[in-house]
């Protein structure tokens, strides 16, 4: 099987990240969400990864337990069922590991400084969003959503619809924090067409600084990015029926997974060969890996089942309707 095998004939979904990607470089976008060619994970994919399911677990208990030594305990606690399960073999030695977590913990206290866990309830964590609009279908996980109360300048209380977004990378210069609400605004689109309510701000909360970028938005921006989103969808379909995937050069290749490999820009044809040689062989490997563990975990399915689970066929007959 090469990479290629399972192309896509139209577009089914997208996210925030891949619409992301498809406007920084089409060819990108391909590599990515078309070829599906993997990329070794991270460190910092690792930190992000777990520092937001801690903090999704210290939104989870009592306010009064929102502690820092709370927090630290459960990215202990996640790092332990991640590491097993989404990054075997991530650290060379347990040195780097711990220098790894040491510097988590310092973000999560850094956390800490930018704002107050006990002093509000989200409304929702980790809201999971698969929402039709018009002709596109679009789906992504948003981190946080809270209502709080604000004073304005009369002094008069309102009450805001706030969506959160947490960062464990380090912030961009502020004269560039505003392509970095891309995603947010599309959560924003996503909450207005599911609720029927406008969220009043997006926030994004970057831990290693620590940084808050605050922006408050309005349905006409939520239409412009309704417009935006829209020709980027038929832009993706239009790529797709044509296989047209320009590369695009910028500054941000420098952070791409695939600029000494296949990128056109960075790598001759002959080196491109090798490289999808290389990847397809691994694709290969791995598809042939997941089909044992399958066939295997089949078989033992069966095993059990005829072992410990005599069949009810009066069950059977019921399931079989
Ligand atoms: S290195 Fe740059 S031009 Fe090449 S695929 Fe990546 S983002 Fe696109």
């Amino acid at each position: 099987m090469t990479a290629n095998d399972a192309a896509p004939t139209t577009l089914l979904t997208l996210s925030p990240s891949r619409a992301s990607d498809f406007k920084q470089c089409p060819q990108m976008y391909k590599f990515k969400s078309i070829d599906r060619i993997p990329t070794e994970p991270t460190v910092h994919q690792a930190r992000g990864t777990t520092a937001h399911l801690a903090l999704e677990r210290l939104f989870q208990q009592p306010a009064a337990d929102r502690t820092p030594e709370n927090l630290y305990d459960l990215f202990r606690q996640s790092w332990s069922e991640l590491k097993l399960t989404e990054y075997p073999n991530l650290f060379e030695s347990v040195e780097d590991e711990r220098e790894w977590g040491l510097g988590s913990l310092q973000l999560l206290a850094d956390y800490f400084t930018i704002e107050d866990p006990t002093s509000f309830e989200p409304n929702e964590l980790e809201m999971d969003l698969r929402v039709p609009i018009d002709e596109m279908t679009i789906r992504g996980i948003l981190d946080r959503m809270e209502t709080v109360t604000e004073a304005d300048s009369l002094g008069v209380e309102r009450e805001l619809l706030v969506i959160t977004d947490y960062k464990t990378g380090k912030a961009p210069p502020e004269q560039y924090a505003g392509k970095a609400f891309f995603a947010l605004k599309i959560y924003a689109l996503l909450i207005r067409t599911t609720q029927g309510v406008t969220p009043d701000r997006v926030r994004l909360l970057y831990l290693n600084g620590p940084t808050v970028y605050t922006l408050d938005i309005n349905d006409a921006q939520l239409d412009a990015m309704h417009q935006q989103l829209t020709a980027l969808w038929r832009a993706i379909n239009k790529a797709i029926a044509t296989d047209t995937w320009p590369a695009r050069e910028s500054v941000l290749c420098g952070w791409c997974d695939f600029k000494e490999t296949l990128c056109p820009v960075f790598n001759t044809p002959a080196e491109i060969a090798v490289s999808r040689a290389e990847i397809d062989a691994e694709m290969a490997g791995r598809a042939k890996a997941e089909t044992e563990v399958t066939a295997a975990e089949s078989n033992a399915a069966d095993s059990s089942h005829t072992a410990d689970e005599p069949v009810d066929a009066s069950t059977e007959a019921v399931s079989g309707d």
